[in-house]
């Protein structure tokens, strides 16, 4: 029989849930071929349980709609209306007994769903003194290399900025965002890039499904003899990534297709990546993130840690499950809090020698700033002090 959601001694139960969206400046605009970021929005949901104990999730998205189907203003409308009223009737202890109870009323909405799974086992850990990476399995490692993305637009900015980023040994792997010029432009660009960073870089490049297959064989051939070693999604239809990866010009890397266990199942049966970024918030949760995990390991292909360049709370639920994979030969990407201008916990993540060190506390093992939250608010005291639509309409 399968285990019921709903409390049965009636002690334990979810009180309240909250929800709020915060608008977060960017160090600098974010252009990818489907958008350029000015801001981040962070949809940030808390679970306050009987036993005291209060779980935080948070959800991001790539510029509003502009990447994917979720919005943060609809997830918070999603959890708000729709998700709940279920939560409220279960025991929060029963994660994945919760999480089913909640997709029988509620369909999609993987990113929405995560950052509810997210608290969940926020509120697990810390109830029960375990991190969130001891409960996804157990960590095979205390801290994940990091590469950073350069996506200002600009060559010699962003040479620049990844010297920068050499000389402060914060990052060695960096991702160029290409696809928004052309073909031949954008293979000058990266190859400058690799010529004024030679072997002291890892260079890759992510092209967020900007190129037809014919432009991208022409595409891989040029960013091979650059020296670059990796390509993301170069085209946005299954079977031509399948015919990309078998021609093997470079390794090619599977995003915006993978859209959960299904989905990876799918791609794996047809050969049609060699790598995947695994996202938790694409991916429907940290469990299904971990599912994502599973089948690559069992198909061969590699595995590389992907962002929606979420804030503090999602990163580092992030962090938590790519500790716990025993392969992870990619790396990962979870530079998002570097993105943003604001700190939002009272004790920052640490970025240093290359790495993220995964906390080590109960639960995500971190605190937000309650006084950096509320400033910056939607719903708060900044909205009163800044010109109607401005900030909010940027930052979505
Ligand atoms: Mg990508």
């Amino acid at each position: 029989m399968m285990s019921s959601p709903h409390p049965s001694d009636g002690r334990l139960k979810i009180e309240r849930i909250e929800t709020f969206l915060v608008d977060l400046p960017t160090i600098r605009p974010h252009k990818l071929s489907v958008a350029t970021m000015e801001g981040q929005t962070l949809m940030i949901v808390r679970l306050y349980a009987s036993d005291g104990v209060v779980g935080v999730g948070e959800a991001a998205t790539i510029a509003g709609l502009a990447y994917g189907p979720e919005s943060p203003e609809g997830m918070k409308l999603a959890i708000d209306t729709y998700v709940a009223p279920v939560l409220m009737g279960c025991d929060p202890r029963r994660v994945q007994a919760t999480m089913r109870a909640i997709s029988a009323v509620v369909k999609g909405n993987h990113f929405a769903k995560c950052a509810v799974e997210t608290a969940l086992l926020d509120a697990q850990g810390k109830r029960f003194g375990l991190s969130v990476s001891e409960l996804c399995g157990g960590r095979v490692r205390d801290a994940l290399p990091v590469a950073w993305t350069l996506a200002s637009g600009d060559t010699k900015r962003d040479i620049d900025e990844a010297e920068a980023m050499l000389a402060r040994r914060r990052h060695r792997v960096f991702k160029l965002k290409i696809g928004r010029q052309s073909v031949e432009a954008d293979v000058a660009h990266v190859a400058e890039i690799k010529k004024a960073l030679g072997d002291r870089a890892s260079i890759r490049v992510d092209v967020n499904m900007a190129w037809n297959e014919t432009d991208a064989v022409r595409g891989l051939s040029g960013l091979r003899d650059a020296g670059c070693d990796m390509v993301e999604q170069p085209v946005a239809q299954i079977a031509a990534l399948a015919r990309l990866t078998a021609r093997g010009i470079l390794p090619i890397m599977a995003d915006e297709v993978l859209q959960g266990p299904a989905s990876a199942f799918d791609l794996a049966q047809r050969h049609a990546a060699d790598i995947f970024a695994v996202k938790l918030l694409q991916s429907g949760g940290l469990m299904a993130a971990g599912q994502v995990g599973a089948i690559a390991d069992a198909a061969g292909i590699g595995l590389y840690g992907g962002t929606m360049l979420e804030g503090a709370v999602s990163t580092v639920a992030s962090a938590h499950v790519f500790a716990s994979f025993p392969h992870l030969d990619w790396g990962t990407e979870l530079f998002g809090p570097l993105l943003i201008t604001e700190e939002i916990l009272e004790e920052p993540l640490r970025y240093a020698d290359f790495e993220l060190a995964i906390p080590t506390g109960p639960g995500l093992g971190v605190a937000l700033d309650e006084d950096r939250l509320n400033h910056f608010r939607r719903d708060g005291a900044r909205r009163l002090s800044v010109v109607a639509g401005s900030a909010a309409a940027k930052g979505a």
